[in-house]
């Protein structure tokens, strides 16, 4: 084996399983996630606000799914929709979980002019309007609407940590446990008008290019300790050999390509020359 093919080896075997099938295939022009770079969002006041409207009964189990956790509900009506902002559509959460890193120094999919936050919060939603499945959304344009926030350190985030206690439960890939009456809504920042918008992708196989992504400007705050239970789970079922933290669970950044992030608020330009500067 010469050097490179070597070095291949080696790259395919430190890889997560999840990225070795065939569905990892890198896809198109409209990939996820990407550095959103706030001097060029372009403001569209056409943008509205986010409605979000969530019944935290229709919460049904976590679930270790060998690369996340994830928080799953009752898609089969309209309990918990989406609509508004860039959307045209009523969109239904279906789940959501979160990305994060082995310290608290990076772990974010997306980043804002490269700034790189401990975790990120994904919210998945699907067209209801259009298609009858998360199943054939999934595959289609238009198909998922997903509201990402940024997860930095501070202080103890309440509304986590019910999700947080019951993290111990679920340590091993493919462990389920019911858990019910968790509002989605409490783990949205306190604005939920300032966000990025763009066409993107899943960030997970099978990548496809069916996302509506709304970033959110405001992050949550959440405590050191509660990540630190996110980093004791475990990428691993009980029955393997050699176990490995569930850490640094996220997809590497994608070129834009010629895609416009849009913004719902003027964006505030950090180190920009104030009024009256020069241009
Ligand atoms: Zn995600």
């Amino acid at each position: 084996m010469d050097r490179l093919s070597a070095q291949g080896a080696e790259r395919l075997m430190n890889l997560h399983p999840m990225w070795q099938g065939p569905l990892a295939v890198p896809g198109g022009d409209r990939q996820s996630p990407i550095d959103i770079v706030v001097r060029k969002s372009v403001l569209d006041t056409e943008l509205k606000p986010l409605k979000t409207t969530y019944d935290p009964k229709t919460c049904q189990q976590i679930w270790n799914n060998g690369y996340s956790f994830l928080v799953e509900y009752d898609d089969t009506t309209d309990k918990n929709t989406l609509k508004g902002g860039p959307l045209q559509d009523t969109f239904r959460l279906c789940q959501f979980h979160f990305h994060w890193g082995e310290t608290n120094d990076w772990g974010s999919e997306h980043t804002v002019d490269r700034r790189l936050f401990p975790a990120e919060l994904h919210l998945v939603h699907w067209n209801a309007d259009r298609y009858s499945l998360f199943e054939e959304a999934v595959m289609e344009d238009n198909g998922l609407a997903v509201i990402g926030v940024f997860l930095k350190v501070g202080k103890r985030h309440e509304g986590l940590q019910k999700l947080v206690d019951a993290l111990p439960t679920i340590r091993h890939k493919d462990s389920v446990v019911e858990f019910t009456c968790f509002d989605p809504g409490c783990l949205l920042p306190a604005n939920t008008d300032d966000y990025w918008t763009y066409h993107g992708s899943l960030t997970t196989p099978p990548l496809t290019e069916s996302v509506t992504w709304i970033v959110m400007k405001q992050h949550i705050e959440v405590s050191h300790d509660q990540l630190a239970v996110f980093r004791s789970l475990l990428f691993t079922s009980a029955e393997e050999e050699v176990q490995k933290s569930m850490v640094n669970n996220f997809r590497v950044q994608q070129p834009l390509r010629g895609r416009t992030v849009r913004s719902s608020f003027t964006p505030f330009l950090q180190g920009a020359p104030s009024a009256g500067g020069s241009k």
